[in-house]
């Protein structure tokens, strides 16, 4: 199968589809792949590291949209690209069509056979393909909140380990999933006293058996949430509720009784935020003050380190890529029920229930 990955054009998105070893991996099995010159730049991955594992490198997007049987990206395509459509293209990338109207009518016209990276789930309902992202803006938030509380950049001050004779800084994390475990997992690596809240006790539990004696495991509810938060000098907001905006824990009252200086990261930003006062915000101006602590809001954390995030997404990715390049993608979605309930678009269909809902379309 021909695999084409074309560069994102979406404003700042750095990140690219495949690395060199994902190439390496197609190649060996028979592919051949196709990489729009400059694809990797913002990645830190070059065109001769594409081409040494096996690429070939295209002069520009329209060339490698038009080499593809199965065209790899990492954002949804924007309105430039949708002219590069076409019924026996196979599109494998993120979505989020119940939120794109204009993109899932180009997808349909065209007759588009996509599948998308954010509705392929396991039968535990774990989302493979979103956990990467979760993990990795777990991960940065109380890196980010630690930087937030330096003086100069407008925080308290606070040096998030303290030093030998002082206290450390007090995180709590709100929702302890992919993201929220991954912030824990930092915040202790900082030296931090952290405190993490989740309504699923079962959660709890494991959190309390990989982490005993050194995270607090507290039943989220509006009460422990109020006694945590009042003592906090970083909060990571990471809670989900699965294909519902985020539950608003966190009301202006409550922080206007918070320490001065104290930061709030809401990771969760992208679905509405679990602060009242959330809105989203970006790299280039990522904080903003609610009566006297500062919130981080950036709605693609990811974004910062695109770097750490492409390895991370293709990673993932790359088994179910290398499941439909070898078998083609209906064969796949047989093999493999967690990718089928990727499909969108077939043949000008929408196979998805969630954006069939979204626009009033049949399925
Ligand atoms: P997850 O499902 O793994 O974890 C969510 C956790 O929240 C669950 O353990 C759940 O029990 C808990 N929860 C639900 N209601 C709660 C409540 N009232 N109090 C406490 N805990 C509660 O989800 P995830 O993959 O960790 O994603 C978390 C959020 O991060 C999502 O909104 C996701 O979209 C977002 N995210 C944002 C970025 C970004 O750049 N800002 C990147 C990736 C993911």
């Amino acid at each position: 199968m021909k695999v084409a990955v074309p560069a994102e054009i979406k404003n700042n998105e750095f990140r690219v589809a495949i690395t060199p070893a994902g190439v390496h991996d197609l190649v060996a099995h028979g592919h051949e792949v196709l990489i729009e010159t400059g694809a990797g730049r913002g990645s830190g991955l070059s065109d001769e590291s594409y081409a040494a594992a096996g690429a070939t490198i295209m002069p520009d997007a329209a060339s490698t949209w038009a080499a593809a049987d199965l065209l790899l990206k990492v954002k949804e395509p924007v309105q430039s690209e949708y002219a590069f459509f076409r019924s026996d293209l196979l599109l494998f990338t993120y979505l989020h069509l119940a939120a794109e109207p204009a993109l899932t009518s180009a997808l349909l016209e065209s007759g588009v056979t996509a599948i998308a990276y954010e509705t392929v789930q396991l039968p535990t309902r774990a989302l493979p393909l979103l956990a990467p992202m979760s993990e990795v803006a777990g991960r940065l938030a109380p890196i980010v909140g630690a930087n937030v509380m330096l003086k100069p950049n407008g925080g308290p001050g606070l040096l998030v380990p303290g030093v030998p004779g002082t206290h450390p800084a007090r995180v709590t994390v709100l929702g302890g999933g992919v993201a929220g475990t991954a912030a824990m997992q930092v915040a202790l690596g900082l030296g931090a006293q952290v405190t993490v809240l989740d309504t699923n006790l079962f959660r709890l539990r494991e959190i309390d058996a990989l982490y005993y004696g050194r995270v607090q495991t507290i039943a989220s509810n509006s009460f422990e949430i109020d006694r945590a938060l009042v003592l906090s000098d970083l909060v990571i907001g990471s809670v989900l509720i699965p294909g519902a905006r985020a539950p608003k824990l966190v009301s202006n009252e409550l922080v206007s009784r918070m320490k001065p200086g104290s930061v709030l990261v809401d990771i969760a930003v992208d679905q509405g935020g679990c602060f009242a006062d959330s809105h989203p915000t970006t790299h280039a101006d990522p904080t903003f003050t609610v009566h006297r602590s500062l919130f981080y809001c950036v709605a693609n954390m990811p974004g910062a380190v695109p770097s750490t995030s492409t390895y991370a997404l293709t990673n993932a990715t790359l088994p179910y890529v290398r499941l439909i390049a070898n078998r083609g993608w209906k064969d796949a979605l047989r093999t493999d029920a967690a990718l089928a309930l990727g499909l969108s678009t077939v043949g000008g269909r929408v196979t998805s229930g969630p954006v069939a809902t979204a626009h009033s379309l049949p399925l």
